[in-house]
């Protein structure tokens, strides 16, 4: 169990470290984030990053991308996972925010989930980035971060791991829980192996912890090995 002190010298440790970068995709206006975020779902950053480009530069409007081609939009968006399902929800949602919201992207986490292809993290990264509210995005990162820690359990689903981090989380660092975690996931507490020897927050882990005692008791099942001879027969 982390407490809310512990886990505020991790933020403190990791803010050190880390600075705060944001990936091209989801660094402008609520509606870009959201096409971003559409696109960068099971798909490398810098895949999204080229295909985000390629859209925009093309259809740089709302307007412009609810009248696209569907053919046009997968030519543009390949190679990133599952293209061509993606560039119907593309033009969909285009359509949905200039019919129905009147070319606002919802401010409004119910609002947002009715929109296709959006699902909790995506309306979390529109939410945090392109509106400022402070909600915590739980991406694979994030996730596999928080078990490890112990902060959430192996069976917790999104909206658990998310509460259980905003209840540690003062307010105002919320937006950068996300960018932290992503960037202390891809370097070091990575999946499937973390590189625990040089992690900076071990002294925090559950993982390591309950890692570091397997070892000790595999040790004293297998005494040294060095002290055992054999003989050929
Ligand atoms: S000790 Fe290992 S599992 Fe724990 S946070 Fe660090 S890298 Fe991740």
């Amino acid at each position: 169990m982390v407490t809310v002190e512990e886990f505020s010298e991790i933020l403190r440790i990791l803010e050190s470290r880390y600075r705060l970068e944001i990936p091209s995709h989801i660094s402008e206006d609520p509606f870009r984030i959201l096409v971003g975020t559409i696109l960068s779902q099971r798909t490398k950053d810098e895949i999204t990053d080229s295909a985000y480009k390629r859209l925009f530069e093309k259809f740089p409007t709302i307007e412009s991308l609810a009248n696209a081609s569907i053919r046009e939009i997968e030519k543009l968006i390949k190679p990133v996972g599952f293209y061509r399902i993606k560039a119907k929800r593309i033009k969909q949602v285009a359509r949905i925010i200039l019919e129905k919201y009147d070319r606002r992207v919802p401010k409004d986490r119910e609002e947002l989930l009715k929109l296709p292809g959006v699902g909790d993290k995506t309306a979390d990264i529109v939410l945090s980035v392109g509106y400022g509210l402070p909600e915590i995005a739980v991406d694979t990162h994030v996730e596999t971060i928080a078990k490890r820690l112990g902060i959430a359990h192996e069976r917790d689903k999104y909206m658990d791991v998310k509460k259980k981090l905003e209840e540690l989380t003062p307010i105002h660092k919320r937006n950068i829980v996300n960018h932290l975690l992503v960037a202390f996931g891809k370097e070091i507490c990575k999946k499937p192996k973390p590189k625990c020897t040089i992690c900076p927050i071990k002294n925090f882990c559950n993982h390591y912890k309950l890692q570091t005692i397997n070892e000790k008791i595999t040790k004293n099942q297998n005494p040294d090995r060095n002290y055992v001879s054999f003989t050929r027969i």
